[in-house]
């Protein structure tokens, strides 16, 4: 595998490879552990490690952006933006400014900005064109909470996510978008989906993803996994055919777990 699947053409940024491990920080840090947590990921991550991207709090994207300084295989995203480019919409962030401090890629559809900050499927629907106008890598977050899964019709609902807000988007576009399946009753409670329960579910993703946009485009759709991966875990999520990569919240959080994650998806497939 070559020390970089990550490109910036011009002004968009390509992820060539399917493998990627992203860290989702939340509301997470002072400013100063954020700074170290970068400092040992720089220090200890090996050479030809898949790509990395680091979601961190808004208010450190910039400095973490001049910490990496360029480094070929770590991207800083932002966890959210609003649509549109400029406005009165206090507090907000738009993709063009993201860029402009040179973020590479941005969250969509976290399910904890579904549930507390009203994101809806039509709102993030409407801003993945100027997301991906402004050249940022989307990874779009999907996933059902525990009482959709136990009705038995999670399928449906996610496959119905990734409808709404995909289906619309130019193909050629595609190769801006990763795909994060998380299901709800996983995120921060220490419940993993089985590598099983999430392979099956990866698969429909990648078939309907074939079925709309064709094979080419579905088999180079990265589709990550996010819900209590550890560096426990993740090797066996890992082994599943249709899982690229992870979504990682609480175990991105110190530099040994992550980078045991790393190692976990380098040595996958
Ligand atoms: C997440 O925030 O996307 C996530 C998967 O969190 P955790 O790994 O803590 O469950």
């Amino acid at each position: 595998m070559p020390v970089t699947n990550i490109t910036l053409n011009a002004q968009t940024v390509i992820m060539k490879d399917r493998k990627i491990l992203a860290g989702n920080w939340k509301m997470n840090l002072l400013q100063s552990e954020a700074r170290a947590l970068v400092d040992s990921i720089l220090q200890e991550m090996t050479p030809n490690a898949p790509p990395m991207i680091l979601f961190t709090p808004s208010l450190y994207l910039a400095g973490a952006v001049d910490q990496i300084g360029g480094h070929p295989g770590i991207q800083i995203g932002g966890q959210h933006c609003y649509q549109g480019k400029f406005g009165a919409f206090t507090g907000e962030i738009s993709a063009v400014m993201l860029r402009s401090c040179g973020v590479q890629a941005v969250l969509a559809g976290h399910s904890e900005r579904r549930q507390y900050f009203g994101d809806s499927d039509m709102a993030i629907a409407g801003r993945l064109p100027d997301i991906l106008a402004a050249g940022l890598h989307v990874i779009y977050c999907c996933g059902e909470s525990l009482e959709v899964r136990q009705s038995g019709e999670h399928i449906g609902y996610v496959l119905g996510q990734i409808a709404d807000a995909l289906f619309g988007i130019d193909p050629n576009l595609m190769s801006n978008i990763s795909i994060a399946y998380e299901p709800i009753w996983a995120i921060g409670t220490g419940l993993t989906a089985s590598p099983e329960q999430a392979q099956e579910m990866h698969l429909q993703i990648r078939s309907s993803i074939q079925a709309h946009f064709g094979f080419e485009i579905s088999e180079s759709t990265s589709i990550l996994y996010g819900g209590s991966a550890n560096a426990s875990n993740a090797a066996e999520l890992f082994s599943q055919p249709d899982i690229d990569g992870g979504l990682i919240g609480g175990a991105s959080l110190k530099s040994d777990s992550f980078l045991m994650i790393l190692d976990a998806l380098s040595k996958s497939r």
